[in-house]
């Protein structure tokens, strides 16, 4: 589904041609969407590493292990937040 959705990013991230029929108020709006595209994009592309993190960790006993306090992460937190290094407690007391 991530990788769909930044498949998708990526095709709108082609570079805007040069339109002479556009007046720069159309211009402008194109590059604000570009803009927007470019930031989903690197939210997308962070989320998607974190992911492969957590999945080459499934493997590995620490998946799922509080790096903090070394309890078990909440199977609901994972489900919702596969990536998740730390449990609830622990994110809030270390403000992430
Ligand atoms: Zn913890």
């Amino acid at each position: 589904m991530l990788i769909a959705e930044i498949a998708n990013i990526e095709a709108g991230l082609k570079p805007i041609k040069k339109d002479c029929s556009l007046d720069s108020i159309d211009h402008k709006m194109l590059k604000q969407d570009q803009n927007i595209n470019i930031q989903r994009y690197e939210v997308a592309k962070i989320r998607l590493n974190k992911l492969k993190v957590a999945y080459i960790n499934i493997d590995n006993k620490e998946y799922g292990v509080c790096q903090e306090c070394e309890e078990d992460i909440h199977i609901e937190r994972l489900k919702l937040m596969p990536e998740s290094k730390y449990c609830v407690a622990c994110m809030s007391e270390l403000g992430l």
